[in-house]
C-alpha cells in the first residue's frame, strides 16, 4: 500500500499536467513499515530521454544518488517512483517492467489525457531480476491534523 499525503498526490499529478505531452518523472521518498509505504517527499527530475520524450522517461543516476543521500539526511529512503503516461491509460508497459530495478518499491503512473490528469495507480515491483511482476497497490490518503487556533 501507499500512503500519500493529498498535497504529495496533487503535486505529481500536475507535474504530469505541466510535462504534457512529454512524460514527467520523479522520485519518492518516505518511510517502509512492513507492506506499508509512507510518502514524505516527492523530487521532480527532469526526463533525460529527450529523444522519446512522449512516451520513455528515464532519471539521471546521478540524481537518483542524490536522492538517496537526501533519504539518508532524513532517516528515509526511495520508496517509488512516478511517471506520466500522455494520452495513455495508466497501465505499466513492457518497457516500464523492463527497466524498473527497485524492488519493493512504488511505479506510480499517472495517465493524461489531452493536457489534463486522469488517473493515478501505483503498482509495487516484487520478485527478482529473473523473474519479475508488477502487481497494483492501493493508494490511500494520509491526513494531517490541523492544529486548532488556540481560543484566547
Ligand atoms: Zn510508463
Amino acid at each position: 500500500m501507499l500512503k500519500i499525503s493529498k498535497a504529495d498526490y496533487d503535486l505529481i499529478r500536475w507535474e504530469a499536467e505541466r510535462s504534457y505531452p512529454h512524460e514527467c518523472c520523479g522520485i519518492i521518498l518516505g518511510t517502509v513499515t512492513g507492506e506499508v509505504r509512507s510518502v514524505t517527499l516527492t523530487l521532480t527530475c527532469e526526463n533525460t530521454r529527450s529523444d522519446a520524450a512522449a512516451n520513455r522517461y528515464s532519471i539521471d543516476p546521478g540524481r537518483v544518488i542524490a536522492a538517496l543521500k537526501l533519504a539518508r539526511s532524513r532517516s528515509e529512503t526511495i520508496i517509488g517512483f512516478y511517471h506520466s503516461h500522455p494520452d495513455h491509460p495508466p497501465q505499466y508497459s513492457a518497457t516500464d517492467l523492463l527497466e524498473a530495478h527497485w524492488f519493493d518499491c512504488s511505479y506510480v503512473i499517472t495517465s493524461v489525457i489531452k493536457g489534463r490528469a486522469q488517473t493515478t495507480r501505483s503498482f509495487v515491483l516484487l520478485g527478482s531480476e529473473e523473474q519479475k511482476k508488477f502487481q497494483e497497490e492501493p493508494i490511500e490518503f494520509v491526513t494531517f491534523e490541523r492544529a486548532l487556533p488556540i481560543a484566547l
